[in-house]
């Protein structure tokens, strides 16, 4: 059984996001999403529990795919549920960099038992990220190119209760 660990703030989810699963369990038997309380992100949006009960909703009726809520750091959380790597996303050059020096971390801090598979966005997702949907949805922008929308709802609620 091969399983990979996605870990993400996900603060939304994105359609970007979901490219990256749907890649992920093409090429595996599991993929365990894995939203994680980061500390040194600002406040996000939505809390951590919302942000897993969202992703649940997502992918309520995909068997290979599963959600979990993770702190500290995610190479752990692969080694503890067996994963055989760590998924991440690439837009483009910008991400690279970031990504590069987060998977070395990710094999020093496991011996060199992880490594790092990434997937590209397809080219209708290139572009979107959580801050950007965020910044167009506060300027009262439609979101529906980016988020399901289960998410676009949810942030419309949310919003309405921060009045
Ligand atoms: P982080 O884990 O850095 O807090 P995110 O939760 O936004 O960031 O993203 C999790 C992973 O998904 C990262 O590897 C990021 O590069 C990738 N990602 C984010 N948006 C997209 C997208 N539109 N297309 C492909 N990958 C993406």
């Amino acid at each position: 059984m091969r399983r990979v660990l996605y870990p993400g703030s996900f603060d939304p989810m994105t359609k970007g996001h979901m490219n990256i699963v749907s890649q992920a369990s093409e090429l595996f038997d599991e993929v365990i999403i894995a939203v994680m309380r980061n500390r040194s992100k600002k406040e996000p949006f939505f809390s951590f529990e919302e942000r897993l009960e969202l992703i649940q909703k997502l992918y309520e009726h995909i068997d290979k795919v599963k959600v979990i809520m993770g702190s500290g750091a995610a190479v752990d959380l692969a080694i503890l549920h067996q994963c055989s790597a760590i998924v991440r996303g690439l837009r483009g050059l910008s991400d690279y960099d970031y990504e590069v020096q987060l998977r070395q971390f990710n094999k020093d801090f496991s011996d060199d038992a992880m490594n790092s598979v990434f997937f590209v966005a397809d080219k209708d997702y290139q572009f979107i990220s959580s801050t950007g949907v965020k910044e167009a949805f506060f300027l009262d922008k439609s979101i529906d190119k980016y988020v399901e929308p289960v998410v676009r709802d949810a942030m419309i609620e949310k919003k309405r209760l921060l009045r």
